[in-house]
């Protein structure tokens, strides 16, 4: 049996082609590097059904991911998250089939944690031993984690105004943390200086090209969830756009397997008004963005002011017709509170632009109402309590609420 079917790792801007033995980081053109399969083979030899029948975790596409044996699988039992049915907010917003893949379910409270749990097992096969990366909270928590239970140490620098409970899981996973009165970017220069002067591996988003393997799970598992049958429309909130990039190259490395037929869902960057460098590029109809001045979101996963795999996610929505749209953080906060009041379920601000989005989209018409939509909720709302105000009536003992 055939662990993983990964051939090489390919250049999508100059097709140079790289092994996956080695450490390989950008390619020497400077574009991210993504993860070739033998699909050719795995189509003849794996079927769909035999997946189904394995544990519900990430690893159960272990054909499809890069990690060549399993003795270097780092898991602490992410994947398989729900793919939810939201009746009444379908309702409201005119979407007859409304799903959330709700990603708050996964170790470490977000969906950073299936980047970190592919990456970090890769890592530990390629014999990495120390590994620095910027991020802004979420990635830095998940990668610290995995690198603890790994055995791999990290370096992780993270703007000061990040969300507080990511720095606590850093610290206490025992990585190095160092906080930066800036944005990513900032931290990104410094990481990028220790890489080169210290030698360590380099784990910013997109400069190992693994992390997009554990990301895609999430098309591979909507596939699944849905019988194998394609959605008409996917939101996902973007920062890097690595988890939109992941779940494109997923069905389509699914359609060439035959596990998928039909057209591929249209997919949606979503972005904070405040941070929408590819929303301004899409609308331009330009292949790469620009470097987005002075940004700012309360959705701090989504503040990215340029990322490094643009093009990739650019490419996503001109291929699959799908749309870049923007959403105030006034609106994401009201979304957010619509989503728990009516759901059940305290979304994190990033999952409540998505919400907003497809309220927006199928206001104007462009989402129809018996189109399957799937909306990414990316992390634990729990995550962030600072964001969201509430007042309650303070009680003395002794006091009565009968009645009230
Ligand atoms: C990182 C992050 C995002 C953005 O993910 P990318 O794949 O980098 O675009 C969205 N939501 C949350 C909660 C995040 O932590
Ligand atoms: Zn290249």
């Amino acid at each position: 049996m055939t662990y993983s079917y990964v051939s090489h790792l390919q250049c999508p801007v100059c097709q140079t082609q790289y092994d996956t033995e080695h450490i390989h980081q950008l390619c020497a053109c400077g574009s991210p590097l993504l993860v070739e399969y033998n699909l050719e083979q795995l189509k003849q030899q794996v079927k769909r059904e035999d997946i189904q029948q394995r544990n519900p975790d990430l690893w159960r596409y272990h054909e499809l991911l890069p990690v060549s044996s399993s003795e270097h699988v780092v898991t602490l039992g992410e994947g398989m998250t729900p793919l939810l049915h939201l009746p009444t907010l379908g309702e409201r917003y005119g979407i007859n089939h409304l799903y959330m893949k709700d990603e708050s379910l996964v170790p470490s409270g977000s969906f950073k944690a299936r980047g970190a749990a592919v990456g970090v097992s890769k890592a530990l096969e390629l014999g990495v031993e120390e590994f620095a990366m910027p991020t802004n909270g979420n990635a830095g928590a998940a990668w610290a984690l995995y690198a603890a239970r790994a055995g791999i140490r990290a370096t992780i620098v993270m703007p000061q105004d990040a969300p507080q409970i990511t720095r606590s899981e850093v610290a206490l996973a025992g990585a190095s943390l160092f906080l930066v009165d800036g944005l990513i970017s900032d931290a990104g220069k410094m990481v990028a200086e220790k890489v080169k002067q210290d030698g360590v591996y380099d784990a910013s988003t997109l400069k190992e090209p693994y992390r997009i393997e554990g990301k895609k799970t999430m098309g591979l598992e909507i596939a699944e969830q849905l019988g194998w049958q394609m959605p008409d429309v996917i939101l996902y909130p973007t920062g890097g756009g690595v988890g939109l990039i992941g779940i494109h190259k997923a069905l389509k490395e699914l359609q060439q397997l035959g596990w998928i037929s039909g057209t591929l869902p249209r997919l949606v960057a979503v972005q904070a008004e405040g941070c929408a460098p590819i929303v301004k590029a899409w609308e331009k109809r330009q292949e790469r963005s620009e470097f987005w001045e002075q940004s700012t979101t309360i959705a701090f996963g989504i503040n990215v002011p340029k990322a490094l795999g643009d093009f990739l996610v650019l490419r996503a929505l001109y291929e699959t017709d799908g749309v870049g749209i923007a959403i105030s953080d006034a609106e994401l906060l009201e979304v957010q509170r619509e989503v728990a009041s009516l759901e059940g379920s305290f979304v994190c601000p990033e999952g409540a632009a998505t919400f907003a989005a497809a309220r927006k989209l199928a206001a104007d018409g462009w989402i129809k109402p018996d189109e399957t939509v799937v909306v990414l909720n990316t992390g634990a709302g729990i995550k962030y309590p600072d964001t969201v105000q509430t007042e309650a009536p303070l009680l003395q003992i002794g006091d009565s609420i009968v009645g009230r």
